[in-house]
This record gives C-alpha cells, structure tokens and sequence, in this order.
C-alpha cells in the first residue's frame, strides 16, 4: 500500500474538541498506538505528519517504529498570530519569532517545516475560503527563511493568491489546493512543486449532514476538474488524506484517498508508477 503523506495523528476523524481534551494534560500513547495500529492494518509503512500544538506529533516519533511507520514530522505547524492555524501549531508575529520557531523545529530533529498560508474550505458555501490569506510577500519570505536553513516546507494553502504565491516562491508541497486556477498548476509543475490535495477531506462529507450536499458536490467536482488539469500539466500529485479531520479516519482515508485517484485519473500501473513516484518525492525532501 502507498504512504500517507497528510496525517495528524493527534486528530480522531470526528470531535477536533475531544482530541484536544485527549491529549492536553498529557500526551496519550495509548490512542496514538491505535491511531498507528490502523496505519499497520492497512499495510501503510510511511506516514507524513501536517503537526499539532499539543506535542502529540512529537511523541509519535518514537511510538511509530513499533508499528513499522517511517514516521515524518514538523513537530508544530507555523501560523502568523491572527491567521488560520492556530489548530494545529504555533504563532509568531515578528520576522525573527518565525526564524526562532523554524530554528527550534530543526532543533528539535523535525523533518521539515509545515506553515499555514490562508484559512481552510467554508463547507457551508460553494467557493470560500475562511479568514484572511497571507500577503504573497510573506509567504514567500517564509518559504525563502526555510529553505536557508536547510529545511524543505509543506504549505497548507487553498485559494488561487495563496497556492499561486506557495508556488512561486518554491514551496516543496502544496497541501489541500481548493479553488485554484490553470496558471497556479502551471507554475507547480514549473517549480517541482508536489501537490497533495487531500480529497477526501471533501468527498467524506458528502451526505454526512453537516453541510449542504449541493455545496460539497460542487467544491468536489471543482477539484476532481483540477485533479485532471493538473495531471495534464505534468504536476507531481501524491497520496495525502489529512486523516484527522472531520470524517477522515486514520488508516481507511489513504486507502479512499487512494480510491479517489483511480476514480478521476483511472486505475492502472501507470497511476500508481506515478503516485509511488509522488510519494517518493516527499519522502526525499524530508
Ligand atoms: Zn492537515
């Protein structure tokens, strides 16, 4: 089975609120391990972590081997205090905080950098992104100190400024990638960016009731159109299911993520040369 390459093994796939009472006081092992046992189950052996604010993704490091993961991580997400984040690492307000938070995670033996560019996908509305997207200045001084100090970035970012500033400024992988454009796929494959559009974060909430089905069909097909447009322009796509979020579960979501694929692309050896290769990729630079 492929990796997964999008994980938050702090996150349940159904209560963000009861993860974090889960894990706040201390660091619990126990449904860490059954969150790695799912991945086992599966046959899954690379796991990538997007991070947490509570030290669970830390922890993890040193549980996974019993499981036979190669576990990968960035310790904390980074956000600019006052934008979207704030779920899933740390804050910074000034230039050099941030240069302190990137330098601690390499500190610290983190695998690479993992920084927040815009908000996450309104369910409830056919094309919107929540709260403010990061200057394009930003985002790419954030790629640029990463990359100075020797470490690859991971930029979770949806909308066209934000994919198509990520892009730009050579980030390593592109995570989620809602309502993007023709142009922002172009300069990904230009600049070997890898995208990771974690899908069935969407698809898992078809009928859940939630959100009004008319809304997540057309922010679904609007990617399944994307998911086509970027295979044709030569974008490296990889496997990544952002297990943890809401209907995502550990271990089941990069088998359906998988599924995803075959479903737009079409199944066949030639898709999964080309989804190992992705997975490759991010398992180099990281
Ligand atoms: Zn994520």
């Amino acid at each position: 089975m492929f990796g997964e390459c999008h994980a938050h093994i702090f996150m349940n796939g159904y209560n963000y609120r009861k993860a974090v009472e889960t894990h706040k006081d201390k660091v619990n092992e126990r449904i860490i391990g059954e969150h790695l046992a799912a991945y086992e189950k599966e046959g899954i052996t690379f796991l990538r972590d997007g991070g947490d604010a509570l030290g669970v993704s830390d922890a993890c490091r040193h549980l996974a081997k019993d499981y036979g993961i190669d576990y990968r991580t960035p310790i904390y997400a980074i956000h600019k205090t006052g934008y979207y984040g704030g779920i899933v690492g740390r804050g910074f307000h000034t230039r050099s905080e941030y240069e302190e938070l990137v330098a601690n995670v390499k500190a610290r033996g983190g695998d690479f950098i993992k920084i927040m560019v815009s908000g996450i996908v309104d369910f409830s509305k056919k094309r919107a992104v929540s709260g403010d997207t990061l200057p394009e200045h930003t985002i790419e001084t954030m790629i640029e100190i990463a990359h100075k100090q020797g470490m690859s970035v991971m930029v979770h970012a949806n909308g066209e400024i934000a994919v198509k500033a990520a892009a730009k400024a050579k980030a390593d992988t592109i995570e989620h990638g809602r309502f993007i454009t023709k142009e922002c796929l172009e300069i990904m494959a230009e600049n070997k960016v890898v995208w990771v559009p974690t899908l069935v974060t969407v698809k898992n909430l078809k009928g859940c009731g939630r959100f009004p089905d008319d809304a997540v069909e057309s922010i679904y097909s609007e990617a399944v159109e994307d998911i086509k447009t970027a295979y044709a322009c030569g974008v490296q796509m990889a496997i990544g299911s952002d297990a943890g979020a809401y209907q995502v579960y550990h271990g089941t979501a990069t088998v359906q993520e998988y599924g995803c694929f075959q479903e737009i692309l079409g199944a066949g050896d030639w898709l999964d040369a080309y989804l190992e290769k992705g997975e490759t990729r991010i398992q180099q630079m990281c």
